[in-house]
């Protein structure tokens, strides 16, 4: 065991044993602005038989302003289906799209292409599996669970921060157990994502730094976790530099700063693939799953009340919402029930692994139900 140092961070000692041995990245990306153009060739060399079809996933917001993507190489036997972001990606919602694709159509796609956030990337992944492994959504729900590879998938997204772009798990809520769990597997990593940080000049100011925030917490939490490896770090410490420079500027979406925060989305996807987050995560799964608060702004919500657990990166996140002008919600627990505080615990106590990253093994010692209760009232 040893102390190290990233900048100003002083880090917990690393165990060295990380519980993630042999970890995959994205074989193929494209990066720079306008390189959304790209995709066409991308395709060709995917498929030389002209008659096969493509999916695309595309975020709502590109359903009125589909000329903001450029002219993208949708053929008249491609299929286009728009997510709708506003609730996070379920089961069901999977489940109800690929019954569409299967009743519409006989025959495989080649490719499934996912534009947009977060949810419309975990969607994509999601189809893209169930396509050749059969089946519902929630049975692939848990760690190394797909059997085969799914079709062929292309990550594009058009906002930065939750690294989703580069990890091996799509995030899905489960309705009737209401457990938000994703499809852990290398068969859920991209084959080619396209990096264009031309795609998120129309992304609103709060939701621009809800989610771009997304890049610095998980990065914040890895490097104040036990469970550390040397190429987590070196990832997660040039993250938080690119955050700061974004967040800490005047305007975090010129031209260079949607640039750099990209990159810190990308990275930091990679190194939380390599480790695992802290308390932060499981306060924000809590708020998402029991008052159905999106995962960025949840998060940013939840940053508030980690005082005691990460105080520096509490500090910075007051600066960074300063400069950036950026609102977020207080109280948003004030006045729950009994029942809601109960589900908050539940739903905040069942994410183990990052809370003995932070915390150790008797982090339910640390973190007791009243203790939560408080953290949450304090929001
Ligand atoms: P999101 O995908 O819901 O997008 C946020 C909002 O921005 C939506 O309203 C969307 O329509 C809009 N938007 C997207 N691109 C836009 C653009 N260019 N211009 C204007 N509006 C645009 O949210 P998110 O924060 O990107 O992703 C959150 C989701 O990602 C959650 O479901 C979470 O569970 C998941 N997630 C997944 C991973 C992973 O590794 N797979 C990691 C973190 C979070
Ligand atoms: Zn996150």
């Amino acid at each position: 065991m040893h102390l190290a140092e990233t900048g100003d961070l002083v880090l917990k000692p690393m165990i060295i044993e990380t519980g993630k041995k042999n970890n995959k990245n994205i074989l193929n990306y494209i990066f720079g602005a306008g390189s959304i153009s790209e995709l066409g060739s991308i395709l060709e060399r995917t498929s030389t038989n002209k008659d096969r079809s493509a999916i695309y996933i595309v975020d709502q917001f590109f359903e009125a302003n589909l000329e903001s993507l450029g002219k993208l190489p949708i053929s008249g036997r491609d299929v286009t289906t728009y997510v709708n972001t506003e609730n996070e990606p379920t089961t069901d919602y999977v489940n109800g799209l690929i019954e569409s694709f299967l009743t519409d159509r006989t025959e495989e796609p080649f490719a499934v292409i996912g534009i947009g956030g977060g949810a419309t990337l975990d969607v994509a992944k999601a189809i893209s599996n169930l396509l050749t492994n059969g089946g519902h959504a929630e049975d692939y729900q848990g760690w190394d669970l797909v059997r085969i590879p799914g079709i062929y998938k292309i990550g594009i997204p058009t906002i930065s921060g939750t690294g989703a772009e580069a990890t091996r798990t799509c995030v899905m809520t489960h309705p009737p157990t209401g457990i938000k769990l994703g499809m852990n597997s290398d068969h859920t990593v991209f084959d080619q994502i396209i990096l264009d940080p031309n795609l998120t000049k129309t992304v609103p100011l709060d939701q621009y730094f809800y989610t771009g925030m997304d890049a610095y917490i998980h990065c914040a939490e890895a490097l104040n976790g036990h469970y550390r490896n040397a190429v987590g770090d070196a990832l997660s410490s040039q993250v938080i530099k690119l955050c700061r420079e974004v967040f800490l500027s005047d305007d975090m979406r010129s031209d260079e700063n949607r640039e750099k925060l990209m990159v810190a989305s990308y990275l930091g996807g990679c190194a939380v693939a390599t480790t695992y987050v802290g308390v932060l995560h499981p306060f924000s799964a809590g708020l998402s799953v029991v008052l159905g608060i999106h995962h960025g702004l949840a998060n940013c919500i939840a940053m508030t009340a980690m005082g005691e657990f990460y105080p520096r990166e509490v500090e910075e996140f007051w600066r960074m919402v300063q400069k950036q002008n950026v609102h977020i919600p207080r109280g948003v627990c004030e006045g729950l029930d009994r029942k809601q505080h109960d589900l908050l615990y539940e739903s905040t106590i069942i994410h183990e692994k990052p809370l003995i990253n932070a915390l150790g093994d008797r982090f339910k010692s640390i973190l007791t139900k009243s203790k939560v209760k408080n953290i949450f009232k304090s929001m």
